[in-house]
């Protein structure tokens, strides 16, 4: 199994297809897990390329600012933010990753204070 499909396999079995736009685009996953996303028509990849590359959410520093991070997420990191993130909609880059934790750590030392 490819990247591309293992994604699409993390995506049906966690529902991110639940509140898609377009109801056939659950189907279109199952069928590119199942027969491998080459197998698709051009339509059909192209109904599952936004899913594919997803931009990250950023994260909100303790004063307030959104970071408003661009970071595009695809293949390998992508996989690895979805296993990551509790939140399938809500996915943070691996930079936006290291930041939040400093932030938690940072929040610790100031409620200890
Ligand atoms: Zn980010």
């Amino acid at each position: 199994m490819g990247i591309k499909e293992k994604i699409l396999d993390y995506q049906v079995t966690h529902g991110v297809f639940d509140n898609s736009t377009f109801a056939g685009t659950e189907g279109i996953a199952k069928r590119a897990i199942a027969e491998g996303f080459d197998a698709l028509s051009e339509k059909q990849k192209a109904v599952l390329e936004p899913y594919l590359s997803i931009t990250c959410s950023g994260i909100t520093d303790p004063g307030g600012h959104h970071n408003d991070c661009a970071a595009v997420l695809e293949g390998e990191s992508l996989l690895d933010a979805y296993h990551r993130c509790e939140d399938p909609e809500y996915l943070i880059c691996d930079s936006c990753d290291d930041e939040e934790g400093y932030y938690a750590h940072q929040w610790d030392r100031i409620s200890q204070e």
